[in-house]
C-alpha cells in the first residue's frame, strides 16, 4: 500500500536512517487550544499539526497525525505536554484524507469509542487503500502519457510498493463533514467550508466570534502548492475557487496543518493565488513554444528544484495546471506520433 502523503514542500527519501526526528510536543496557542505538534518521517516535511480544542470534559481533536511506528506514543507526549489524555478526544475531526491528517483517525476512535467526521469525498482518497495495486497502475498510466521514461518509473513503482499507508485502519466516518454541521467547543461553534483543490475533501472549520480558521493544507504558514491530481476534474480551479470561500471568511488567525499559526491571513491568500497564476502563466508560455510533454513542461513549476524525489510532486502540479489550462480553453491536449501513441502532448490554442 502507498502513503497518501502531502508533500507540499520538498520531500527528500522517506525517513528511517538519516537525520534527527522531531518528538512530538504542544503549546498552549488560546485559552483551550491546543497545537499538537507530531513528527513526520518526510525529511522535507517534519511535522503537521493536529489541533486540540477544549470541548466540555474533553476535546476535540482536528486532524490526527499519521500513523507510524511510534505515533501514537507521538501523540500522546504532546497531549501530556497540554495535560490532555487520549481518553478524553470526544470527537475527531478530520480536514482531509491524506495520511499526515487522518491516519491515526482509526486508532484513535478504537481506543476512545468516539466519531470521526470527514467529508463523504474522502472515499476519492480512501477508496485507492482497499485497491492499492489499481491505483499505482493508475498513477503508472498517468506518468506515462506524462512522457516519465520507463526505468525511473520502475524504480518509483518499486519505492511506492514498500512504502507503508500511514493509516492505522479502514477509514469510516459517522458524520459527513459538510456544510450545516457544527461542531462544538468551549471556545464556540465551528462551522464547515468546502475548500477542495488540494484534495477533492478538503474542508476549513471556522470559528465566526473568535475569527479562527482551521484550515488543514489549505491555507499554510509558507505559501505552497500541492495538487492531488487525477481524483477531480480541476484541481486547480477547485482550489482558486475555495481561496475565495476562505477569504470570505476574513479569518484573523490561521491554525494550519503544517507549521506555525499565523495572523496575516489575507497576504496568505492573495500569495497562494499570485503563486497559481504565476505558474499558469509559466506552463501556458512554456507549451505556447512548442507542444510538450506534461514531463517536458515540469520546469516551469520547478523553480529549479529538480531532484528525483520531488518530481512525482512536480508532475502532479504539472499536470493540474495543464488540466487547468485546458478548462479555461488556453491549450488542449493530444497524442503524440503513432509510434508513441500512449504520450500525450500539450499545445497551446
Ligand atoms: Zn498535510
Ligand atoms: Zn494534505
Amino acid at each position: 500500500m502507498r502513503s497518501l502523503v502531502c508533500p507540499f514542500v520538498a520531500r527528500g527519501t522517506e525517513a528511517g536512517s538519516a537525520g534527527k526526528r522531531e518528538l512530538g510536543r504542544g503549546e498552549r496557542i488560546l485559552p483551550g487550544v491546543f497545537r499538537l505538534r507530531l513528527p513526520l518521517p518526510w525529511p522535507g516535511v517534519p511535522h503537521c499539526n493536529a489541533w486540540a480544542i477544549s470541548a466540555g470534559d474533553g476535546f476535540v481533536l482536528f486532524d490526527t497525525g499519521m500513523h507510524q511506528p511510534g505515533s501514537m506514543d507521538q501523540l500522546q507526549w504532546a497531549l501530556a505536554s497540554c495535560r490532555l489524555r487520549i481518553e478524553d478526544v470526544k470527537l475527531i475531526v478530520c480536514t482531509h484524507a491524506h495520511s499526515d491528517h487522518c491516519g491515526q483517525a482509526p486508532a484513535i476512535k478504537e481506543l476512545t469509542g468516539c466519531e470521526l467526521w470527514m467529508h463523504p469525498k474522502h472515499t476519492l482518497i480512501t477508496n485507492t487503500f482497499t485497491d492499492p495495486e489499481a491505483e499505482l497502475a493508475r498513477r503508472l498510466e498517468i506518468a506515462r502519457q506524462s512522457g516519465v521514461p520507463e526505468e525511473p518509473l520502475r524504480q518509483w513503482a518499486a519505492q511506492r510498493q514498500e512504502s507503508q499507508p500511514g493509516i492505522s485502519g479502514p477509514i469510516e466516518p459517522d458524520r459527513d463533514l459538510v456544510p450545516g454541521v457544527t461542531v462544538q467547543t468551549d471556545l464556540g461553534e465551528w462551522t464547515v467550508h468546502e475548500t477542495p483543490g488540494h484534495d477533492p475533501c478538503h474542508v476549513c472549520l471556522f470559528q465566526a466570534e473568535q475569527r479562527v480558521l482551521i484550515s488543514g493544507d489549505h491555507l499554510l504558514g509558507r505559501i505552497s502548492l500541492f495538487f492531488d491530481y487525477g481524483h477531480s476534474p480541476d484541481p486547480v480551479g477547485e482550489y482558486l475557487d475555495s481561496l475565495d470561500v476562505v477569504q470570505a471568511l476574513r479569518a484573523r488567525l490561521c491554525l494550519a496543518g503544517h507549521g506555525r499559526t499565523f495572523t496575516d491571513v489575507q497576504p496568505h491568500i492573495d500569495g497562494s493565488r499570485a503563486l497559481v497564476r504565476e505558474r499558469l502563466e509559466k506552463v501556458r508560455q512554456a507549451v505556447s513554444e512548442r507542444p510538450l510533454t506534461a514531463v517536458e513542461a515540469l520546469p516551469s513549476v520547478s523553480e529549479g528544484r529538480l531532484g528525483a524525489a520531488e518530481v512525482p510532486r512536480l508532475l502532479m502540479e504539472t499536470l493540474a495546471m495543464l488540466t487547468h489550462l485546458e478548462a479555461i480553453g488556453a491549450v488542449e491536449r493530444t497524442a503524440a506520433g503513432a509510434e508513441q501513441a500512449e504520450r500525450q502532448l500539450w499545445v497551446a490554442r
